[in-house]
C-alpha cells in the first residue's frame, strides 16, 4: 500500500513512533476525525503488529519517551494510548505523568482506548455477597421508603426480573408496579 507523500514527508520517512524505516504503512488512528492526514500515522510493521495484537513489548515501547513529544496530534494520541495501556509499569506511568494532551486530543485518545475489562469487574452483590444477575428475583431484607413514589416497600417483598445498573450498588426492579432503583445491600437473592 503506498503512503501519501505528504504523510511520508511529515514522518521523515520513518515510523512516527519508533523511527524504524522498515515496512512502513499508513495507520488510521480511530475514531477518524478531520482530514485523512490528521488521523493517519506512518508506522512500521512492528508497531502496528503490537498495537493490533494483545501484547505490548515494554522494550520496544521505550521509544514512546521520544515520540510522545511529537508535534503530530495523532501520534500524541497513539503514544498516550500505548502508555495508558502499560501504565501498570512505572516507566510508562512516569512518562504519562509528564505528558500533556489538550482537551480535544484527550477525548480522542480516550475514545479509542481498548475497553478495559476491569470496568465491569465489580459485580453487583446482595446483602449476603451473592452475585446478582439480570433477571434474578430478590426479596427486600428491610422496609424501604420509596422516595417520590409515596409508598414503603415492605421487608420480604419479592422483586422479580431485576435489571443491573452501571452502579454495582444499585439494581432496578418493579415494586408495586413501579420501576424503582433499589440498593443491592438491602436485597437477598431468592
Ligand atoms: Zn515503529
Amino acid at each position: 500500500m503506498s503512503i501519501d507523500p505528504a504523510l511520508l514527508q511529515r514522518a521523515e520517512n520513518a515510523c512516527e513512533l519508533c523511527t524504524s524505516t522498515e515496512n512502513l504503512t499508513a495507520y488510521d488512528v480511530a475514531p477518524e476525525t478531520g482530514a485523512p492526514i490528521e488521523h493517519t500515522a506512518v508506522l512500521c510493521e512492528t508497531c502496528v503488529t503490537q498495537i493490533e495484537g494483545s501484547a505490548l513489548n515494554a522494550d520496544h515501547w521505550q521509544c514512546l519517551s521520544t515520540s510522545m513529544w511529537s508535534q503530530t496530534p495523532c501520534v500524541q494520541v497513539l503514544a498516550w494510548r500505548l502508555l495508558t495501556q502499560q501504565s501498570g509499569e512505572t516507566w510508562a506511568q512516569d512518562l504519562l505523568d509528564m505528558m500533556y494532551l489538550d482537551e480535544s486530543l484527550a477525548e480522542w485518545a480516550k475514545a479509542g482506548l481498548p475497553e478495559k475489562e476491569e470496568e465491569n469487574d465489580t459485580p453487583t452483590r446482595d446483602s449476603n455477597g451473592a452475585v446478582l444477575q439480570n433477571g434474578d428475583t430478590v426479596t427486600l431484607i428491610k422496609d424501604l421508603a420509596v422516595k417520590g413514589a409515596g409508598f414503603t416497600a415492605k421487608r420480604g417483598t419479592a422483586v422479580r426480573n431485576i435489571t443491573l445498573t452501571t452502579n454495582p450498588l444499585h439494581i432496578e426492579g418493579k415494586v408495586n408496579g413501579q420501576q424503582i432503583v433499589l440498593v443491592s445491600a438491602y436485597l437477598k437473592k431468592v
